[in-house]
């Protein structure tokens, strides 16, 4: 069953490409494998997934260490700062920072483990109360702060959309994100990339893409719904 999700969502990706005039490779499918087991994870592996994207500290940790090293594990969710040690050394990107307190913790460990962490600054660009991240307005500042750190390196924008029924409804958020990449791009920040944009779930990716997404955080679509009970 995975492996035809994963196939079918490997083609949806290909035919929003196509129809926006982008090749392939410009986007990353991230497998968003929380709450799954490592067996369903080899399941996605065999179908051809190597990026995973985790929300959770410790099950990002033991996954890792249970898998083979090829794999590239991403930390999708909120952070805290007494686990940033956990993951500088695991995690390839760091797709949740929206405090400068939070990028300092990062940098700290960064520096202790003598690493350059990447990471994208998170973005509630539609300003739902219940979510992380920080306002369109905020983000440039805060991408000055963060950027004067010396071991973390900022690649990027992600938002997290609301949850709609119909994903065209999102369509004006990911475009703002777009914008607000492009505006603080073209301020050519130091030791700041604004290359990466990590948008669309498995609700939107296809939308997200044809509005410039580089990373879809595809769970569902891929390993059916999840069972937070067990
Ligand atoms: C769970 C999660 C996803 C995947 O959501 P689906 O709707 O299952 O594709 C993507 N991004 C983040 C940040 C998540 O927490």
């Amino acid at each position: 069953m995975i492996r035809e999700n994963y196939q079918a969502v490997e083609q949806k990706v290909c035919e929003a490409c196509k129809r926006s005039k982008r090749a392939r490779e410009e986007v990353t499918l991230i497998a968003v494998s929380k709450t799954k087991p490592v067996s369903m994870i080899q399941e996605a592996i065999k179908a051809g997934a190597t990026v995973f994207g985790e929300n959770k500290v410790q099950e990002l940790c033991e996954k890792y260490e249970e898998l083979p090293k090829h794999l590239h594990w991403h930390m999708i969710g909120h952070l805290q700062r007494n686990k940033v040690k956990y993951i500088v050394d695991k995690a390839e990107l760091i797709h949740s920072v929206d405090s400068l307190r939070l990028a300092q913790e990062i940098n700290k460990e960064a520096i202790k483990k003598e690493l350059t962490v990447n990471i994208l600054v998170e973005v509630n660009v539609a300003e739902e109360e219940s979510k992380f991240g920080v306002g369109v307005e905020e983000t440039e500042d805060l991408i000055r702060e963060i950027a004067k750190l010396s071991n973390i390196k900022v690649q990027g924008l992600m938002t997290i959309a609301p949850y709609v029924e119909n994903p065209e409804e999102n369509r004006g958020v990911f475009r703002t994100l777009k914008k607000l990449a492009v505006d603080i791009k073209m301020k050519n920040i130091d030791n700041v990339r604004m290359d990466v944009l990590s948008m669309g779930m498995t609700g939107d990716y296809q939308v997200a893409i044809e509005e410039g997404a580089t990373m879809v955080r595809v769970g569902t679509g891929i390993f059916g719904e999840r069972n937070y009970a067990i």
